[in-house]
């Protein structure tokens, strides 16, 4: 870094991986300014984030809420300048106003953002996986087209970054393993899951995260949104990434080497270290994070293969990726539209894989050769799995 300081836009601001970004980005005044905050509707907790962080800009997605956060910027005293839009959040993002961009929103809508930054050659901390679950092809030949540094933030990828920082020169590796809790349900039958509410899906045992992917984690979509994640960026074909249940949560994945070694990454369950990577490489920085004491852990790692019986999300996530072109894009937006319902209490838990298998059913892969066709994927599938769950025709 030479002593220069960071300029981060924080996307998805207000959000847990917005929250860890800037405790980390907090911790070094000196080599880490947050110059640009986004975040979806909530101005109020916008706000608050400006009068302590106090970034040059802030963008407020949607344009209802444009006039509140003018003017509480305004009353606050504060010279932080309000945005509303996508367009407004693509030209910061872009532009001279930062250097470095944490993609921290929460679903498809991410990718309008990380794209923008990936043309415009920025260090992108990506926890935003959805973004190449829909258009990973897209978005890696853009960050590369444009200089971009991708340093991947979810912890899995974080820590195979971390054994293998130099994504396309891999020579001699044999496969990937990612990690996986196995979720609040892990060990439980299909069956078992019939009746599971809202609040024992997002009680993680080991995670504090927002919503979406809490379910995600505890359906196992989550992992496999992150076998597509992982072979968009590293390369790595289906055959070589492999996924294995550690309830512990502290080896946060494997890389193995034909010479028979095999590198992990471990730590405590918390993204500010994923963060701190990213914000500093190739230096090191204080996460806020303490370092492992694996007996005060419990002395003990175990390991599992998952149960794809009890949870198909990740087989029909493998059977996407399999398929190409849009299926993954399908497979995304299916379970997008699925977690919402299964959130707001319209649908139960097996319904979730029920509507995903359904409209992959309905949408048969095709290639995918634009931006254009994977929306246009995106959206048939939401319209798809929209209207069985209001016909009722996913009986799970
Ligand atoms: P969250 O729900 O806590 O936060 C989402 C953020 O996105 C909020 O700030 C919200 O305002 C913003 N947002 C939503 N829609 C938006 C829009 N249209 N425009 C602008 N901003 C918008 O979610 P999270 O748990 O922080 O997860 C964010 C992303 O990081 C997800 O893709 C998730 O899969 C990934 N991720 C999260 C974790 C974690 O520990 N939370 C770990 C790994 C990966
Ligand atoms: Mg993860």
């Amino acid at each position: 870094m030479n002593g220069e300081q960071r300029t981060v836009a924080v996307v998805g601001a207000t959000g847990s991986i917005g929250a860890s970004a800037l405790d980390v980005i907090a911790r070094h005044p000196a080599r880490l300014r947050a110059s640009v905050l986004a975040a979806g509707s909530n101005v109020a907790a916008l706000l608050q984030l400006c009068a302590i962080h106090r970034p040059r800009h802030a963008v407020i997605a949607s344009e209802a809420a444009y006039a509140a956060l003018r003017d509480g910027l305004r009353d606050a005293g504060l010279d932080t300048q309000a945005h509303c839009g996508d367009a407004a959040l693509e030209a910061l993002v872009s532009g001279d106003e930062c250097d470095t961009v944490v993609a921290a929103i929460v679903g498809a809508a991410g990718l309008p953002s990380t794209l923008a930054a990936a043309r415009a050659g920025k260090r992108i901390l990506l926890a935003n996986k959805e973004s190449l679950v829909l258009a990973g092809e897209l978005l890696m030949a853009a960050a590369h087209a444009g200089g971009a540094t991708i340093v991947p933030v979810d912890s899995e990828h974080n820590a195979i970054f971390q054994c293998l920082p130099d994504a396309h020169a891999h020579a001699g590796l044999k496969r990937i393993i990612l990690t996986a809790s196995g979720g609040p349900f892990r060990g439980r039958t299909r069956a078992s899951l019939a009746d599971v509410s809202v609040e024992q899906a997002v009680a993680h045992p080991k995670w504090s995260m927002g919503p979406k992917i809490s379910v995600d984690s505890a359906t196992l979509m989550n992992k496999g949104l992150e076998v597509i994640e992982a072979h968009h960026l590293f390369g790595v074909g289906r055959d070589r990434l492999d996924v294995l249940v550690h309830p512990q949560s502290l080896v946060h994945s494997l890389v193995e080497f034909v010479d028979g070694s095999t590198l992990a990454q471990l730590g405590l369950p918390d993204m500010r270290t994923a963060l701190a990577v990213g914000l500093a490489w190739p230096e090191r920085i204080a996460s806020g994070v303490s370092g492992l004491d694996l007996i005060a852990q419990g002395g003990r790692l175990d390991f599992e293969p998952p149960d794809l019986d009890a949870f198909p999300c990740l087989r029909l996530a493998y059977a996407a990726l399999d398929a190409g072109g849009t299926a993954t894009a399908v497979l995304n937006a299916a379970n997008e539209v699925a977690v919402s319902a299964f959130l707001q209490r319209r649908i139960g838990f097996l319904a979730i894989p029920a509507l995903v298998e359904h409209t992959l059913a309905a949408l048969p892969a095709t290639p995918a050769t634009s931006l254009a066709a994977l929306y246009e994927a995106d959206r048939e599938a939401r319209r798809i799995a929209t209207v069985a769950i209001a016909d009722k025709a996913i009986h799970a």
